[in-house]
């Protein structure tokens, strides 16, 4: 499609150099501020083959790349760093981020995505017959966003076929008789395939919760236990406490009975010493 030799497929671009050149178009942007990395610019790429990357732009290079990255325009980039693509969201399947850096130029591409003309009926005969099972295998679940072939927004569609009249679809508006490699997709499937994989997601979340409440009876189990032992302890120290308490008692009477012996023997010795003088 492209006539420059240069240009790279973003799928086939990899971090050991940075003078790579793609021909890419805009799919989605937005701002983010992280504090680890500041206000930045992050953009979805896709190339004519519809593979997607995901791109990053620091603060420094903002204005420059909102200024000449337009959404969905076709433009050469070249210069620019991959790293891996790392954390759990991550926007696309690519392997690699791409990075803006300050020896990255963007320049206006003469590649058109040409629109022919639109043919509802046979662009989906064709799509159902020809090319449905092996669309099968290399689509991408639930509502598609995009097609894989241009990188064009996805657009739902009324079918007018006799076969399937009224029903919906996510197409390409660049998909033609001639050109059947674009995007088409029944949407009540698509419809499908999202409920099956929302419920997975959800079942997973319910399993996931499952485990950490089971953890936390165990914890609070774990709890029960040392209370009771605590109790035991406690239930110890008191018959302890009892013990020491019929001792002092004990040693309270021995004093007792050890203060009338010595009144007693007082008594005696003063009536003795009493006759004795
Ligand atoms: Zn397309």
């Amino acid at each position: 499609m492209s006539s420059n030799k240069s240009v790279t497929l973003v799928k086939n671009v990899k971090p050991f150099k940075t003078g790579w050149c793609i021909q890419v178009k805009l799919l989605h942007s937005w701002k983010q501020h992280t504090s680890y990395g500041g206000r930045s610019l992050e953009l979805i790429l896709a190339d004519e083959t519809g593979s997607k990357i995901h791109c990053s732009c620091k603060n420094d290079h903002m204005f420059r790349v909102e200024r000449d990255l337009p959404l969905g325009v076709w433009r050469l980039i070249t210069n620019f760093s991959l790293s891996n693509a790392t954390g759990q969201y991550r926007p696309t399947n690519h392997a690699y981020k791409m990075s803006i850096i300050g020896d990255s130029k963007i320049k206006d591409s003469d590649f058109h995505c040409d629109d022919m003309f639109f043919s509802f009926a046979s662009f989906e005969d064709i799509a159902m017959s020809q090319s449905f099972s092996r669309r099968r295998v290399e689509r991408e679940r639930g509502f598609p966003a995009f097609c894989r072939k241009c990188g064009e927004a996805a657009v739902i569609f009324t079918s007018k076929t006799l076969k399937n009249p009224g029903r919906l679809f996510h197409g390409c508006p660049n998909g033609s008789e001639e050109d059947k490699n674009h995007l088409f997709k029944w949407t009540d499937e698509s419809a499908v395939e999202e409920i099956h994989d929302i419920k997975s997601l959800f079942d997973e979340k319910i399993g996931h919760l499952e485990l950490q409440s089971q953890r936390c009876e165990d914890v609070i189990r774990s709890y029960d236990k040392k209370i009771e032992d605590l109790g035991d302890a406690l239930g110890g120290l008191g018959k302890e406490m009892k013990e020491m308490k019929e001792l002092v008692q004990g040693y309270e009477r021995d004093v007792k009975s050890l203060k009338k012996i010595v009144v007693c023997g007082v008594g005696m010795m003063l009536v003795y010493y009493y006759f004795a003088m």
